[in-house]
């Protein structure tokens, strides 16, 4: 099949590429001159484990390739899947310019039959928006989709391979028949292709991640409440995770969630309800409680310094809203930068993959950057650890110590046993756990 991937982020590159393994001629589209003539060096422009190998194979055997040009890259497409920003407007909701901008394009340009696949998070009823925008110009016949990803950074090609389940929304038979037959090829273990209406689809997508960003926020007031009551949150997530019910999975307190879906998701969803003048307290709850949890490490780390950290250094591992990933949008990581530089400290930061990133969206006075993990800690007063890379669970514990000025440890992702800490002889202070002194 002959596709188009307008927008070529996480979910557009993953979608052109992981299309393009199954044997269609795919070619992304994107307005972003500097990212498409990188990828036509056969560089990949983010970091995604497993991406780099798809990619290089695709594009070497003549299936996967790149344009600036919305009018070429659809030349020939049956289907187009818009994989593009909506991000949040000034009051929460989703913004769709960038989706109406496109769909305005296509309406002018649409040579033959065609349909438009919508792979963005868009609230409820812009598949028809999509549509009307579109036939606005069109002269030819075409159907629109809505197909929401559900792809995880950081495991964004297997799950597109492998996907627990895809939805897709459509009411045309022709539509269908041509998704089901795209779709066919990742779906051989029996995972099931869920065929609804669109709106129902688009609903899916907002209903599945405002429930896992509610199932975050209420671990982390778990976790707040095993502080107060001297219990451990590690003991309480497994015994309540082996009840099926909850499940074992998204149980991890932490210091909140980031990214770019969960928390523009939840927000959207909130306006959304807004809108229909019904008040959707739970939601509230959860982006109020994921904000004060983005905090909580900082109160952590003020209150071991008696409310004054000027003049002292941090170090930070992590930076990256989640590990396997060079993500930084809306990241724990640079709301602790962001407090702990405001209060007059140092940070110096290392991250696997996402120091580019920070170096150029978030330059912060009083924040370096450091080669390794272990050369951020020379002389640091306490350690900071935001993000739960592999390489930070089992480090050399003997170095530390003798890298930092003092053996303190504030950790956001609960990375160490409290017991091991204890006879290390480190101060270390987690998430919903005994301080170890
Ligand atoms: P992204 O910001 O990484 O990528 C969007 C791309 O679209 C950019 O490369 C940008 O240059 C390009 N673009 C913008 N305007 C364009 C235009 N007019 N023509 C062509 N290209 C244009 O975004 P993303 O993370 O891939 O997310 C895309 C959508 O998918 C969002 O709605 C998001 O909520 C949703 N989503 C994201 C994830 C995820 O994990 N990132 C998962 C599921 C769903």
């Amino acid at each position: 099949m002959k596709i188009a991937v307008v927008g070529t982020g996480y979910v557009g590159l993953v979608t052109g590429t992981c299309f393009a393994e199954t044997g269609n001629a795919v070619t992304c589209v994107d307005i972003d001159e500097a990212k498409v003539a990188m990828m036509q060096k056969g560089q990949v422009p983010i970091y995604e484990p497993d991406l780099e190998n798809l990619f290089k194979r695709n594009i070497d055997e003549g299936r996967l390739s790149f344009t600036t040009s919305l009018a070429d890259g659809i030349e020939d497409a049956e289907v187009i899947f818009l994989a593009l920003p909506t991000p949040p407007g000034g009051d929460g909701s989703a913004d769709l310019s960038y989706i109406l901008k496109v769909a305005d394009e296509l309406g002018k340009i649409l040579k033959k039959f065609t349909v438009i696949i919508d792979k963005s998070t868009v609230p409820v009823g812009t598949a028809e928006r999509v549509k009307n925008t579109i036939a606005q110009n069109a002269k030819v016949e075409f159907d629109v989709a809505s197909n929401p990803e559900f792809l995880k950074e950081g495991f964004a090609v297997n799950d597109f391979m492998k996907p627990d389940r895809v939805v897709i929304g459509v009411s045309s038979e022709r539509a269908r028949t041509l998704l089901q037959t795209l779709y066919a090829p990742f779906v051989r273990q029996g995972n099931l292709i869920y065929f609804m209406d669109e709106r129902s689809a688009e609903m899916t997508k907002y209903a599945a991640n405002s429930f896992l960003a509610m199932k975050i926020s209420f671990m982390n007031e778990i976790a707040n409440m095993c502080e107060l009551l001297g219990a451990d949150v590690d003991a309480v997530r497994l015994g309540i995770g082996s009840d099926e019910r909850i499940g074992k999975r998204f149980l991890f307190p932490g210091i909140g969630y980031g990214g770019s879906c969960f928390p523009k998701d939840v927000l959207a969803f909130e306006h959304t309800a807004k809108e229909n003048n019904y008040d959707f307290k739970i939601l509230k709850a959860v982006t109020a409680v994921n904000t004060a949890q983005k905090q909580r490490l900082v109160t952590k780390v003020m209150g071991y310094y008696g409310g004054d950290v000027k003049g002292k250094t941090f170090a930070l591992w992590g930076l990256a809203f989640k590990p396997d990933t060079d993500d930084i949008r809306e990241a724990p990581a640079l709301e602790i930068i962001k407090s702990l530089t405001a209060a007059g400290a140092q940070i110096i930061a290392y991250d696997p993959e996402a120091m580019d990133n920070v170096r150029k969206h978030a330059a912060s006075q009083g924040l370096n950057f450091a080669e390794d993990q272990y050369s951020a800690l020379n002389g640091a007063d306490a350690l900071i650890i935001a993000t739960e890379w592999s390489e930070f669970k089992t480090p050399e514990f003997e170095v530390m110590k003798k890298s930092l000025s003092e053996p303190v440890i504030f950790d956001g992702r609960n990375l160490y046993d409290l017991e091991a800490m204890a006879k290390q002889s480190f101060h270390y202070e987690s998430i919903g756990r005994n301080v170890v002194n």
